[in-house]
């Protein structure tokens, strides 16, 4: 892959996406691909408005539902957090996340490919995904509660 300029690069992965490019839109999906993945709609919001200045929240959310739902970046809900968002990969990879300060990690799927986990139903069923957290304490905060 040749270096395009970060901007172009977004503008045509929207294009392809079939969104209609908006400032917005490539602030946005630029932060989710400029940070180190998991990051909520508050710090993307923070990093897009350096590139396209007012950016209300409820407009990050609308821009990074739509961004979610054509399959440009990946939303995580952890229950007590808000969504995390990171660039979808398309690996169905999983998520550690620590009880003690809220970080999360990637966990390769043991498997490689959705659904990972077979859940038994019948036939019937097509089941296309499985999600997997897995909840315990980071290093950091294993070596603190020592
Ligand atoms: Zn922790
Ligand atoms: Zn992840």
């Amino acid at each position: 892959m040749t270096a395009v300029e970060p901007m172009a690069a977004a503008t045509a992965r929207l294009r392809a996406a079939g969104l209609r490019v908006t400032a917005q839109r490539i602030a946005l999906l630029m932060a989710v691909d400029e940070s180190a993945g998991h990051a909520d709609a508050d710090t993307l919001r923070d990093v897009a408005r350096r590139v396209t200045g007012g950016l209300s929240l409820q407009a990050t959310y609308n821009v990074l539902r739509a961004l979610t739902n054509a399959g440009l970046i990946r939303c995580t809900m952890i229950p007590g957090h808000p969504g995390r968002y990171e660039t979808e990969r398309g690996d169905n990879h999983h998520h550690f996340v620590c009880r003690s300060c809220g970080t999360v990690r990637d966990v390769e799927c043991a498997v490689g490919r959705a659904p990972c986990l077979d859940p038994g139903l019948p036939d019937s069923y097509e089941v296309d995904e499985a999600a997997v957290t897995f909840w315990g304490l980071c290093p950091d905060c294993n070596d603190a509660a020592k």
